[in-house]
């Protein structure tokens, strides 16, 4: 019988990973009484909410077994085992037979990306509906769980290949050969992405942190993120990796209109006129737009790099369509926009008002104060007040598209180069190497 297992938030801030147990669980099946019959989902979810993790992820495996209640059980002894709940986690499992069994499901995953979901209510629909489900801590991880049952390829979408460091590794540096990143970006761009950022001369592939991630290559299809992979060098003995189907790099996140008032954490899009825009301390824009009749602030930070850029150049005026996800009040400021991408729909004239030219010499006139009329600085020629022009500035800015800069985006931030390329309803079968474990069985059993 196939079913679905979904499980999220069993990492912490202190390391840990849920894609790593996704990882042990896939791992153990040649020895188990189940078999993974597709590409595990990593699915992530609205990462502008409060309390989530690191990268607000959850995993859903596909699973083929006779023994479902054994299979379920083994996979949440997993959890337990793996779950840093002595350090925050609030663990989730679901099992699920037929997702079109369960409609409402999908609702779940669509508000999970882009607003807050009430963990009792779902927790009520899968009892309501006889969802086997495990939890641990609070239990928050359901809503992931739950959530990410009703992603699959029917949505756009990319791949992910995870290696995993051995456990002694964790925490120490991650050697891998810059140039060997560079070389791969190279010759497996753009059906692969987010590789190295050429700005700051840096990978983007690996994560900073005492997780098990030892690197991430994402990309389009399951060969292309393995055979990227294989052209890497690096300095280790690894555990294995993982390929990944997940909504990752699609802009998910974004797709619904964003409601007014706005509504903290919730993300999505909205349009509107720019009514001011201006520069904050830090390097920050602000920008202040009229949408649906209701004055709306955004900001646009600096870390987003060339975003941050392209919007100090707009002007009131302008209007445009302003994607991110909504802040909560604070101290300084009401609840804004912090923009992810912005469109620029279109541009309003820019015009300035200068002072008249000296009819003897040609040069531009100065001022003699308030309503005193301007003087020629050279040879003193005088004119009227009143005698102003209006001259026309062209705009360094054109209509279009405006992303941050590559170091920023979020897992969900899709990539300049994958738009045109997306890919709903494309199916991939498991392919050779798509899952490599280097840790025996027994070792497994007694890993923590
Ligand atoms: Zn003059």
């Amino acid at each position: 019988m196939k079913c679905l297992v979904g499980i999220d938030d069993t990492d912490s801030s202190k390391g840990f990973c849920t894609t790593y147990l996704a990882f042990k669980v896939a791992s153990q099946s040649s020895h188990a009484n189940f078999r993974v019959f597709g590409y595990p989902r990593l699915v992530r979810l609205n990462p502008n909410v409060p309390f989530k993790t690191r990268g607000n992820a959850a995993v859903c495996l596909p699973l083929e077994t006779e023994e479902v209640k054994e299979t379920f059980e083994s996979v949440c002894s997993i959890v337990e085992r793996l779950s840093d709940v002595g350090n925050g986690a609030n663990s989730g499992v679901v099992l699920l037979h037929d997702p079109r069994t369960a409609p409402y499901l999908r609702t779940v995953y669509l508000a999970a990306l882009h607003g807050v979901v009430n963990k009792e209510r779902v927790a009520n629909q899968l009892r309501e509906n006889g969802v086997p489900t495990f939890q641990l801590g609070n239990g928050m991880g359901l809503v992931g769980a739950a959530a990410s049952v009703t992603f699959d390829e029917s949505y756009d979408h990319t791949y992910e290949l995870i290696a995993y460091r051995r456990r002694d590794f964790w925490g120490t540096p991650r050697r891998f050969d810059p140039a060997s990143v560079q070389a791969m970006d190279r010759r497996t761009s753009p059906d692969t992405f987010n590789n190295y950022d050429y700005h700051k001369e840096r990978p983007l592939i690996a994560p900073h942190g005492p997780d098990p991630v030892f690197l991430g290559v994402r990309g389009s299809t399951p060969g292309t993120v393995l055979r990227a992979f294989q052209m890497l060098r690096y300095d280790e003995d690894l555990e294995g990796h993982m390929i990944y189907v997940t909504n990752q790099g699609t802009d998910a996140h974004l797709e619904h209109e964003l409601e007014l008032p706005l509504k903290a954490y919730s993300s999505g899009w909205l349009e509107g006129e720019i009514v001011a825009a201006r520069p904050g301390p830090g390097g920050h824009q602000y920008i202040h737009l009229i949408s649906r009749g209701a004055k709306v602030d955004c900001a646009v930070y600096e870390p987003t790099g060339d975003l941050n850029r392209s919007a100090r150049l707009l002007i009131p005026g302008d209007r445009v369509r302003i994607m991110g996800g909504v802040r909560r009040p604070s101290a300084r400021h009401g609840k804004l926009v912090n923009a992810e991408s912005i469109e620029v729909l279109s541009l309003a004239r820019q015009r300035t008002m200068s002072n008249p030219l000296c009819q003897n010499c040609g040069l531009r006139l100065k001022s003699e104060g308030r309503a005193k009329g301007f003087e020629c600085r050279r040879c003193g020629w005088r004119a009227r007040e009143g005698t102003k022009r209006i001259r026309r500035i062209p705009r360094r800015l054109r209509a279009g598209l405006y992303l941050s800069s590559p170091r920023a985006h979020r897992h969900l931030t899709k990539p300049l180069i994958r738009y045109g390329r997306e890919a709903a309803d494309e199916v991939y079968p498991l392919i050779d190497g798509w899952l490599r474990s280097f840790i025996s069985v027994p070792e497994l059993a007694r890993s923590p």
